[in-house]
């Protein structure tokens, strides 16, 4: 076995491999970019080294730094996680002319399955079932335009060298298709530097089941059953599952098989995935197959009982597989959300910025938590917005999922928009429950789950307006202490000023709605509060940092309520009964804020740094709301932009072509009415 492993690799890959590494007693090299200075995969490893700027192409994806940091270190090894060069034959290749053993299968292999077309070519001879589709060298407009008529709409363009769900166009009909082929290729060449696409039919209410495989250096190869990753958005996975659904043992016997049969084939070593997509009849077919370890690994993990990174790092060392065929068994049922820094209701566009709050599940006999963040860490966007995985493992399938949608509830971030509040919705929601498992479920579902965003109700007002109130009392007992008269009138604040009538008012904004609360001090002590929807008798004690105590009503619970100062005023977030709500604290004695709202003028700014590839409006046109605007490209993927409100294009900042900075106003408008 190997006595120091470099990864090559951040976030909670690395992590995970860390985990693993030090408990088998072998030491760890971590290596980091600018943006990953201070990052938890640096602070968990044994040693670390700079290996370059922000932006992955300069630092993650330079094969020669990545050697040379580990010849210098004395690694033995190169876990590359996944992402990045995990799949990239050159660099498996350099890391052996090196010396440096790749963990991983042999380059060969990768290069097999690096191409989707080249993969599907191998398939066809090994006899693996292939969805209908054209996947030659051609690549003229015309022609595939012509495969696509024969294969027969709907069909799916996926750029050959994709992965991520990057470069992939759903296609409709014959007249969209010259439109979605240049999107594809144009996102294709951006992220893979290879426009190369297939054509394939694009099947409706498909599953996506795929196939745990494992191979070493002795011949041995064997199935770790299969993962369910249906539930997606953008093609790519958001909730993950073994063992699959409503599988049978024959149907899982032929899939494993035929999983197998693809590894042989390409003389595999180490982890690998085939990925299939399956009809609702069962009848499955071969997308593809990751020649590495892949997100959801720890859903095998948990009912298999296996550590997968112990069995690569076996493997790669030149051991046999632990286990045989006849050896493996599935216990229990396992689910993973990726808890992902992104906004739902803007078509999951990634989120950056601070956690400024981070409160995660907590690990235990049931529950795993892996991630590469903590709180205070940045969410940039040079990498993958993912800020955590929980795994959850339970005796059946509705168990794990009614713990997994409570953890979702208690998950707590600020500072970033999460889909934490999606995913709770999915895990509890009685179709997904019931069985109903497709790449369409929430597209589908979209209305019951994307539930619109309530006005804030009573309680979470209540919630909010007592945060500010144990703030000011905190605040004036501070000024007493520094006064050195700590009962003099005039330290004291707001309602405890004389001849005052006592009370507060604290006023909050949800959305484009205005609520006030008034805050009476009772002699008793404690507070009335005059909400919307009538008045409540309440106490508040705070527990710690951002935790409070709370009496309202004839209810006891406790809540989190994060105040967070931002460029244009003061957030609360409230935590609490498994939601959470942000609400904007009006200051009377700040006018900037109205200002805007008074002229009728509005702009689209950049949420990411980007560049902008299309402009769908010209100046001086009437745009309704929801109207695309422009097309940005962030993280290597298309974002349409829409229109906040009805008006009219006052003002276009910039061409296409051009970059943008994060913040930047890209279009102004103005107020029709
Ligand atoms: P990637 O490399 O991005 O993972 P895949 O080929 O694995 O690309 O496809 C990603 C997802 O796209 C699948 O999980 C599935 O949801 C969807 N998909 C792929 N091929 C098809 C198809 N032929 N019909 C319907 N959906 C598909
Ligand atoms: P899987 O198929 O293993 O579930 P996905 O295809 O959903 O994984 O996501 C893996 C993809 O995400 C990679 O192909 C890569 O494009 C991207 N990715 C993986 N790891 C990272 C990372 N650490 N940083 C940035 N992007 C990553
Ligand atoms: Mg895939």
């Amino acid at each position: 076995m190997f006595s120091k492993i470099l990864i090559a690799n951040r976030g909670e890959i690395a992590c995970r491999v860390i985990k693993t590494a030090r408990r088998l007693g072998i030491k760890t090299v971590a290596v980091y970019s600018d943006a990953d200075r201070s990052a938890r995969h640096v602070a968990m490893a044994d040693e670390a080294v700079h290996i370059g700027p922000s932006p992955a192409r300069d630092s993650y994806l330079v094969g020669d730094r990545l050697i040379e940091a580990a010849r210098r270190t004395g690694a033995e090894a190169i876990h590359p996680g996944y992402g990045f060069l995990s799949e990239n034959p050159g660099f498996a290749e350099a890391c052996g002319k090196a010396g440096i053993v790749f963990i991983g299968p042999p380059p060969a292999a990768i290069h097999a399955m690096g191409s989707k077309s080249e993969a599907k070519k191998i398939m066809e001879k090994a006899r693996v079932p292939l969805v209908p589709g054209y996947h030659g060298d051609d690549q003229s407009a015309d022609l595939l335009a012509r495969e696509a008529d024969r294969i027969g709409y709907p069909v799916l363009i996926k750029a050959s060298a994709g992965g991520g769900g990057k470069g992939m166009r759903v296609v409709e009909n014959p007249a969209k298709f010259a439109d979605a082929l240049a999107g594809a290729k144009r996102e294709a060449k951006a992220s893979f530097a290879d426009d190369h696409v297939l054509v394939e039919k694009y099947l409706t209410r498909p599953r996506h089941i795929e196939i745990q495989v494992f191979a070493d250096s002795h011949g041995n190869c064997v199935y770790l059953f299969e993962r369910d990753c249906s539930i997606q958005r953008r093609h790519q996975k958001v909730i993950e599952e073994a063992p699959a659904p409503a599988m049978d043992p024959a149907r899982r016997k032929a899939m494993g098989e035929a999983a197998v049969a693809a590894a042989k084939a390409i003389g595999y070593q180490g982890a690998g995935t085939v990925e299939f997509i399956a009809n609702q009849d069962g009848t499955f077919y071969f997308m593809e197959m990751n020649t590495r370890l892949q997100v959801e690994h720890p859903v095998t993990e948990a009912i298999t009982g296996q550590d997968l990174v112990e069995w690569q790092l076996i493997v790669a060392a030149g051991g046999a597989m632990p286990l045989t065929q006849g050896q493996l068994r599935i216990d229990g049922h396992a689910v993973e959300v990726r808890l992902y820094a992104e906004d739902p209701a803007r078509n999951f566009l990634p989120s950056t910025g601070t956690l400024v709050h981070l409160r995660l599940p907590e690990e235990g006999p049931h529950v795993r938590v892996d991630t590469g963040v903590r709180q205070g860490d940045t969410v940039t966007p040079f990498y993958d917005p993912m800020i955590a995985k929980v795994i959850v493992h339970d005796r059946d399938r509705a168990s794990a999922l009614r713990r997994m949608a409570a953890l979702m509830g208690e998950t707590e971030v600020v500072g970033v928009t999460t889909n934490a509040a999606l995913l709770k919705a999915l895990c509890a929601h009685p179709a997904f429950v019931g069985g109903e498992v497709d790449t369409g479920f929430i597209e589908r579902h979209r209305d019951s789950l994307f539930a619109k965003l309530q006005p804030a109700d009573d309680r979470a007002l209540a919630v909010a307006t007592l945060a500010r109130l144990v703030e000011w009392q905190e605040a004036t007992a501070v000024a007493a202490r520094a006064s050195g008269d700590p009962w003099s009138p005039w330290t004291r604040q707001n309602a405890f000023r004389l001849l005052d009538e006592g009370h507060d008012e604290v006023r909050w904004k949800d959305g484009e709605r205005e609520a006030a609360v008034i805050a009476r001090r009772q002699r008793a002590g404690g507070v009335r509060l005059e909400l919307p929807h009538g008045a409540l008798d309440a106490e508040v004690r705070r527990l710690e940092e951002d935790r409070l105590a709370i009496r309202l009503g004839d209810d006891t619970f406790t809540a989190s309520v994060v105040r967070r100062q931002t460029s244009d005023g003061v957030d609360y977030t409230v935590f609490a009964d498994g939601a959470s709500r942000r609400l904007r604290l009006v200051d009377p004695l700040d006018v900037t804020q109205y200002e805007a709202a008074a002229s009728g003028e509005a702009a689209v700014r950049a949420p990411l740094p980007g560049k902008i590839i299309d402009l769908r409006v010209k100046v001086g046109d009437s745009v309704s709301k929801g109207q695309p605007l422009l097309v940005l490209e962030a993280m290597k993927m298309e974002h349409t932009l829409a229109a906040p409100m009805d008006g009219k294009v006052k003002a276009l900042r910039y061409a296409v072509g051009e970059q943008v900075a994060e913040g930047a106003e890209l279009v102004e408008f103005e107020d029709e009415g």
